[in-house]
């Protein structure tokens, strides 16, 4: 059987991407290490080194952050920034389209500062050669003229920080990865660590809340504190019309069904990509890229955005062929996993 997929859905409320409703995030970014919540073991790694780099008064080493999207890369170089009593300076990858747009964001950097540059994969290579040498001799080289007469000229920089996020790490070249001292992967945050946040950002919003209640927002944020603050705010304005205002985990389940999030944070792309491949691929294994075409949507986002979850609540398997989807995920959607009889052969070697 074969599905439509091709009408539109409207975009996903639980999406990891920055949203316009987003905009008041900034208000809610943790600032020290003490505030921010969870990744325990790239805070108390990160810890250690601000410290050292502190005593020897020295910038720290040049820090790259990798994960998926909203689990606080933003928010952790923010907190470095403050931590070693630095000023940052914020840009990324697509930005910065020539190598004089990043020789002038270098040179106008004052000692010990931060420069963070999100979506690091994304830098072209010509921009990328200049980043080396300024990486590792805190220099750079530029070209004034053209033709013979060309000349090469080093200018120093100030020693400074470096700090690079990616959902990508494997999408960095390696001669660029390798230049960051200290590597650092953000994990999904659990439903305990997320309950903390939600309570956190209600009491910085002026939002009444109880424990339950955040409870139930977490477990249904998909591991991702960007979305859990902004289910907050969604359920607050449920909660006012028709709770007296209080997020109970009735207010919370009432308001979240409303949104079409589902108990686990499922959202309609995850269910389209989870159906197709227990609908058009008996349960899988199907390729990356034909998931993708199947249902109308990048590889890159499925990956980055859908799996990472998918594959933490066991609903999805990669394999060397391709992925598959679980028992747990056919009795979430309520549908049968069919194999094949050829492929039932081969599963039981
Ligand atoms: P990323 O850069 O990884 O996409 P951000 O740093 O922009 O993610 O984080 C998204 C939002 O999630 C921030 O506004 C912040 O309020 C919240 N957030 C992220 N990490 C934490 C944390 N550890 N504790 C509390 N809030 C967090």
């Amino acid at each position: 059987m074969s599905l439509d997929f091709s009408q539109d859905f409207e975009a996903p409320i639980v999406t990891t991407s920055l949203t316009p409703q987003d905009e008041a995030e900034a208000s809610l970014r943790p600032r020290t290490l003490a505030d921010y919540t969870g990744q325990e073991k790239a805070k108390g790694n990160l810890s250690v080194y601000i410290e050292a780099a502190r005593r020897r008064n020295e910038p720290l080493d040049h820090v790259l952050l990798y994960g998926p999207p909203g689990l606080g890369k933003t928010t952790l170089a923010g907190v470095i920034a403050n931590e070693m009593g630095a000023g940052i300076r914020i840009t990324s990858g697509p930005a910065i389209e020539k190598a004089g747009d990043l020789a002038a964001l270098l040179t106008n950097l004052a000692p010990g500062d931060i420069l963070f540059i999100d979506e690091i994969h994304r830098l072209n290579r010509a921009v990328e050669e200049i980043l080396y040498p300024a990486m590792e001799d805190y220099a750079i080289d530029i070209i004034i003229g053209k033709g013979p007469s060309a000349n090469s000229i080093r200018l120093d920089l100030p020693k400074f920080t470096l700090i690079g996020a990616t959902t990508r790490a494997g999408q960095l070249s390696s001669p660029l990865r390798d230049r960051f001292g200290v590597q650092l992967r953000l994990e999904l945050y659990t439903n305990e660590e997320l309950t903390r946040i939600v309570m956190r950002s209600a009491a910085l919003l002026g939002i009444e809340i109880d424990p339950d209640g955040a409870a139930e927002i977490a477990s249904r944020s998909r591991g991702t504190p960007r979305i859990a603050n902004r289910l907050l705010r969604r359920v607050r304005d449920f909660a006012q019309i028709l709770h007296d205002g209080v997020i109970t985990r009735r207010a919370a389940d009432d308001a979240l069904g409303k949104l079409e999030v589902d108990k686990l944070g499922l959202d309609a792309l995850d269910r389209r990509m989870l159906t197709a491949i227990i609908r058009n691929y008996a349960g899988g294994p199907v390729g990356l890229e034909t998931l993708a075409a199947t249902i109308g949507e990048e590889a890159v986002t499925l990956e980055d955005v859908y799996e990472p979850y998918l594959l933490q609540i066991g609903f999805l398997t990669r394999t060397p062929r391709g992925r598959c989807v679980t028992q747990l995920a056919c009795d979430h959607l309520h549908l049968p996993l069919q194999k094949p009889q050829q492929d039932q052969e081969q599963l039981s070697f």
